[in-house]
């Protein structure tokens, strides 16, 4: 074997929520890739993970009430149901919270220590007095001190666009407490990328050929023209934290883009493991090739911490050889945040029964080697799938096999005839330039030769018209041949689209009784089996129905189905305009048994940090209900006062007991920046009186 050696990676997902069209469009992209590679024999790992660690994760989780790894498994099991569904192909999948992942990072980080590149310093940051723990930027808010928009995150104002340290903000507020934080100093192991060793093997690496012009030319800017851009990188972070423990600092751990991309390396690992193959000396072999696919927002982890600390990490780790950097969905010409979600879901998708193939096919026509934004629109897709993979591309087989099946048991000729010759040579021959597409990621090139391929054996069959042949006495032979070159043709094409629609391709294999398994092999048909359907036509409904919005109740706020909702108008304007919740008639209203209640007993519950626990007097009988109310009210002055309670709510079963309700307050949309405050009837309302 003489092929190339490739570790191919797509950017880990991370770990707290399914995958939306993003995640689908970039493993799509990496997995036609590598389905060429494979086809022109080459050898590749093909590896993701899920990213597990961090702040987000470690406080949903508490959330819930369930731990980080019990919230990274749930949404661990969500993974195959969509990689096997878009038929993306992965010879791994693993976790960043990993025996692997632990070993690998802390390997690495002993490296750079080594090497003088690690750094301690005394920092002051923001911690909230309350959850006792440093707040991340993004868990802190408060009014922006450049346009005074109120609730703004620590980092960035949503309002006038402005970047700034949390600890400009004007009156700060914990998000996770409603808390004020205060500053307090802290011990931070930072990674040198300031050192001047950094700056030039930096200016080196970025300036090859490995990466995009644009991002190459941004890795530049990044770097400044003195080579002084580039400020320390902060990788530790306080206990409470979800991630790996730094070695000899108790209680510091790695922040979790530190060893999120070494999960890259931890997926190999446990892959190689599995294979009985030497991952050191894989990667240390200058022949392999270390390939990253990876979204345009995370380019500067990719192109500048990640090459420089696998680069001073020294051996057996191997700087990456080629970063692709693909742009991100956008549904008819909007964008789409990343955290909001998405506004097509691939779950919906496939549950719906469309096929898979489409949407590959779609996403392939309109991908390209440069950082540009996919753009779905409904009308484009219905238009390009039923034209291309159906109008042209099934239109071959469907009009010819079906004589072959009918009139010789199936079986080709294999005298083609002059001008059937000439038309299988032009579909090899533009094989290679197509082959150069795909390798290069033109993948909407590499679709479009192929279509116009479909072209010319659509007009071949024309021509030759097997449908009056067929009806004329005597032309059997020719029948058979304009059949046959047809059906050939046909599964010249398929191999061409082999990457890009392989659920379909199997389908394929089966009736020709050929594989496409390689890109050169010349392809020998001898017979046809019974022709089925290959692919259906999209119906415009089916796209309607992939859009539209759930009809039941509106979930509660922080759902990902509500965040889904919001996904479908992202300017935020629009969101203002509707921050109402849709219209319900009153026969909805009455389906919710609102009481007045007397809370008879109110206390804490061992190890929740956000529940009370409620004994509910609703005057025939007793519920215990668990409201996330701790942050605001101490239990003793809630004991005696009456409030409102939802009574037919379904019965939850929680990590602390099943709670039997809900009682009502009132708080921000966030439900924590300003507290949270329960309601209250006027004097004279009764435990079990109905509230309408
Ligand atoms: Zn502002």
């Amino acid at each position: 074997m003489t092929g190339r050696r490739i570790f191919v990676t797509t950017a880990l997902p991370y770990a707290n929520a399914p995958f939306h069209i993003g995640h689908i469009m970039e493993y799509t992209q990496a997995d036609i890739w590598v389905r060429y590679q494979r086809m022109r024999g080459n050898t590749v790992y093909f590896v993701c993970a899920d990213d597990a660690h961090g702040a987000p994760i470690m406080l949903k989780a508490e959330d819930e009430g369930i731990t980080p790894q019990e919230l990274v498994a749930r949404v661990a099991a969500t993974r195959p149901a969509y990689l096997d569904g878009f038929h993306i192909r992965f010879d791994h999948w693993h976790t960043t919270d990993s025996p692997e992942n632990t070993f690998l990072a802390q390997d690495i980080y002993r490296k750079l220590k080594a090497a003088g590149f690690i750094e301690q310093r005394t920092i002051e940051q923001f911690f909230d007095p309350v959850k006792q723990m440093f707040l991340p930027d993004r868990y802190i808010k408060g009014e922006c001190p450049r346009c005074g928009a109120a609730d703004q995150y620590g980092d960035n104002c949503e309002a006038c666009g402005a970047v700034y340290a949390p600890t400009d903000l004007k009156h700060p507020k914990s998000a996770l407490s409603g808390a004020t934080p205060v500053l307090k100093a802290s011990e931070h192991f930072f990674f040198r990328l300031s050192d001047p060793r950094c700056v030039a093997f930096l200016r080196e690496w970025t300036g090859d050929d490995r990466l995009q012009p644009q991002i190459a030319n941004k890795a530049n800017e990044w770097l400044g023209a003195g080579g002084d851009g580039l400020a320390d990188w902060d990788i530790s972070r306080d206990a409470p934290y979800f991630g790996i423990p730094i070695p000899d600092a108790p209680g510091k751990y790695f922040y979790v883009w530190l060893d999120a991309p070494i999960g890259y390396l931890a997926s190999l690992k446990a892959h190689c493991a599995k294979q009985g193959i030497d991952m050191a000396a894989l990667l240390a072999d200058p022949a392999t090739e270390q390939v990253h696919f990876i979204g345009k927002d995370i380019v500067y982890f990719h192109c500048l911490f990640w090459p420089a600390l696998l680069h001073f990490a020294g051996t057996p780790y191997r700087t990456p050889d080629r970063v692709y950097v693909h742009g991100f969905v956008t549904v008819g010409g909007e964008k789409m945040s990343k955290s909001r979600g998405t506004g097509i879901s691939p779950l919906r998708y496939l549950e719906l029964g469309m096929n898979p193939d489409w949407l590959r096919y779609y996403l392939a026509a309109k991908m390209n080697a440069a950082v540009e934004d996919v753009d779905f629109t409904g009308e484009d897709f219905i238009a390009r799938v039923n034209s291309d993979l159906v109008g042209k591309y099934v239109n071959i087989v469907s009009r010819c096999a079906g004589f072959l099946t009918k009139r010789f048991d199936g079986r080709l000729t294999h005298d083609f005839g002059a001008d059937g010759l000439r038309l299988l040579d032009t579909l090899r021959e533009a094989q290679t330039d197509i082959g150069l597409a795909f390798d290069g990621r033109e993948f909407s090139r590499a679709l479009r030769e192929i279509m116009a391929l479909a072209d010319r054996v659509n007009e071949y069959v024309n021509a030759n018209a097997p449908w009056v042949l067929a009806k004329e006495a005597g032309r059997e032979a020719d029948l058979q041949r304009v059949c046959s070159v047809a059906i050939t043709a046909f599964a010249e094409l398929s191999r061409m689209l082999a990457p890009v629609i392989p659920g379909t391709i199997a389908k394929v294999e089966a009736l020709l009784g050929v594989s496409f398994a390689s890109w050169d092999l010349s392809l020998a048909i001898e017979r046809i089996n019974p022709y089925a359907h290959l692919m259906t036509r999209i119906e415009e409904q089916q796209v309607g129905a992939l859009f539209e919005l759930p009809a039941a109740a509106p979930p509660p706020p922080s759902s990902p189905q509500r965040h889904a909702q919001h996904q479908q108008k992202t300017e935020d304007k629009m969101q203002t305009a509707s921050q109402w919740e849709p219209f319900i008639s009153i026969d909805d209203f009455s389906k919710v048994d609102l009481r007045i209640v007397r809370i008879a007993n109110a206390e804490h519950v061992a190890g929740a940090d956000k529940l009370l626990k409620l004994t509910l007097d609703l005057g025939t009988e007793t519920r215990t209900v668990f409201a996330g109310i701790k942050s605001a009210y101490d239990p003793a002055t809630l004991v005696g006062r009456l409030t409102v309670m939802v009574a037919n709510l379904a019965p939850r079963k929680m990590k602390f007991g099943l709670s039997e309700g809900m009682v009502l307050a009132a708080s921000d949309p966030d439900g924590q920046t300003s507290g949270l405050f329960l309601l209250s009837p006027d004097s004279g309302a009764q435990p079990g009186m109905r509230v309408k």
